[in-house]
């Protein structure tokens, strides 16, 4: 029998309606869960006890009356803190926001409300979601749960590693540029960066507007399917929302006929700088797929070679102007002694309340979008995204799914890749081009090299979340990767 802080969140979701699990029982195994685990692995700033205990035992009432329930009532789910949350502080893991308290939540998190989902902390990240490792966190790192000396991936790590530590079975994440995927990769469990206008970025705190989707952590699939059921849809807060009916990716799953489905494994994801533990991982994953009835070919997409730099280059310039509104006197941590004119107060903070990282971006965002340097960094990128585009629109034209590694290096060690930047952006080569062009992209546990996880990345057609899903499903349904679970 499994415990009860185990179970899937669609499993539980059953049995809390049908009354035989307690909500507040699950939920206090829940928090007896992370009691266990946080000390080894700190994927969460701030805990919800008392406040989610408390709705537990809401639904349990609201059961017995079999009154008012939503679709995920009395499912615990992890928000990253860069999602505002009304009256929990939400911090970017800054000094800067430390003690930011936003007066009304995000969409996403409105819409889990109203159906019911319990949240019980907020997580860990790197700094305004700038880094691949979550160690800039001005609260510390966070641990992959397979090594506690390695790295969980970034920026999302604490919510890829609360689900694999089994402290919930659900978490929202962002991805500007591999956030969800690359922890999700790092850690073994599913993540998927939807099509750029399918989830609101309302109340989602800006670091590069145009690349950033909120998304989904899950054990399963399947579950990933149902949080993302839940979240997405159009909105009027958020301008960027596409205006499409939504859908239950969950009912869609199970239309399973995944026969004939073309993959396309682009050769430039197997290239240079791309481990070949990680390579022969992913290829055996493709072979499986090609035994259980898809197609697979080769396929170029010769422009990823430049998506690195131009990804930097968008994701530093809107950096730049998103955080300019964090001065210390409107917004964000004020240093002690403000003496000076405007200039040096303003200096001062900002300064003191971003960390070296964030800081950094600022500087180079700031140049690549100068007079003068305008048109030679920033208009340049602009043109290769436009290329990039064209060319993965030319590559899905041809197959149904891309399919190559999510991360081109197994987790490394804490500290190891932090003062090397350039090191750092490299790992990011397999995962912006998804955020570039705005196509779904998802990673699911593929194996494991050196006890530790690889992930495999599915990119998909805009807006086509279900079929990225349904060869997910396929590979999950007839392997057995994401059962394993880690020694904490
Ligand atoms: N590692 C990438 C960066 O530092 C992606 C971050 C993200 O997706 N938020 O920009």
């Amino acid at each position: 029998m499994p415990r009860h802080y185990q179970i899937s969140a669609l499993e539980a979701t059953w049995l809390i309606r049908n009354q035989e699990l307690s909500c507040e029982e699950y939920i206090l195994s829940i928090f007896e869960r992370i009691d266990k685990t946080e000390g080894k692995i700190h994927a969460f700033i701030t805990l919800l006890r008392e406040q989610a205990l408390e709705k537990a035992r809401e639904v349990d009432k609201l059961v017995k009356k079999r009154e008012g329930q939503g679709i995920l009532s009395g499912i615990p789910i992890a928000i990253k803190d860069v999602i505002c949350t009304n009256g929990v502080r939400t911090t970017c893991s800054s000094r800067m926001l430390k003690d930011y308290v936003p007066p009304y939540d995000a969409t996403v998190v409105r819409k889990l409300n109203s159906e019911g989902a319990i949240i019980v902390g907020k997580t860990n990240m790197d700094e305004f979601a700038m880094g691949s490792t979550t160690e800039t966190s001005f609260f510390g790192p966070t641990r992959n749960p397979w090594d506690l000396n390695k790295v969980p991936g970034g920026s999302s790590g604490g919510s890829a590693a609360a689900v694999i530590a089994e402290d919930v079975p659900l978490a929202l994440g962002s991805d500007t540029g591999g956030s969800i995927r690359c922890p999700a990769s790092y850690c073994s469990v599913v993540g998927l960066k939807p099509t750029y206008g399918l989830v609101s970025r309302y109340g989602l705190i800006s670091y590069a507007n145009s690349l950033e989707q909120i998304g989904p952590f899950a054990r399963t699939v399947e579950d990933c399917a149902l949080l993302l059921t839940i979240i997405s849809g159009h909105d009027d807060k958020d301008s960027t929302s596409a205006n499409l009916s939504s859908k239950d990716y969950v009912s869609l799953l199970k239309e399973d006929d995944v026969n004939g489905l073309r993959i396309g494994v682009p050769h430039e994801f197997f290239g240079e700088g791309v481990d070949d533990d990680v390579k022969d991982t992913v290829w055996e994953a493709i072979l499986k797929l090609e035994s259980l009835g898809c197609t697979y070919d080769e396929v170029s997409v010769s422009s990823v070679s430049y998506a690195l730099a131009a990804y930097y280059i968008i994701a530093m310039s809107e950096a730049s102007s998103n955080l300019a509104r964090y001065d210390g006197l409107r917004f964000g941590f004020r240093q002690e002694r403000d003496e000076g004119d405007w200039a040096t107060v303003y200096a001062k903070n900002r300064k003191e309340g971003f960390g070296a990282e964030v800081r950094r971006r600022i500087i180079l965002g700031t140049y690549a979008l100068s007079a003068g340097y305008y048109d030679q960094y920033y208009l340049k990128a602009l043109k290769v995204r436009t290329i990039l585009r064209r060319d993965f629109e030319r590559a899905l034209k041809e197959f149904d799914v891309l399919i190559g590694p999510t991360m081109p290096v197994l987790p490394f060690g804490i500290g190891e890749k932090i003062d090397d930047p350039l090191t750092l952006y490299m790992c990011d080569v397999l995962t912006v081009p998804a955020n570039i062009t705005g196509y779904p992209a998802m990673s699911i546990p593929c194996g494991f090299k050196n006890n530790l996880p690889v992930g495999m990345q599915i990119m998909g057609k805009p807006f086509d979340e279900e079929t990225v899903l349904r060869v997910a499903h396929l590979f999950e349904q007839n392997t057995d990767h994401n059962l394993r679970r880690p020694n904490l």
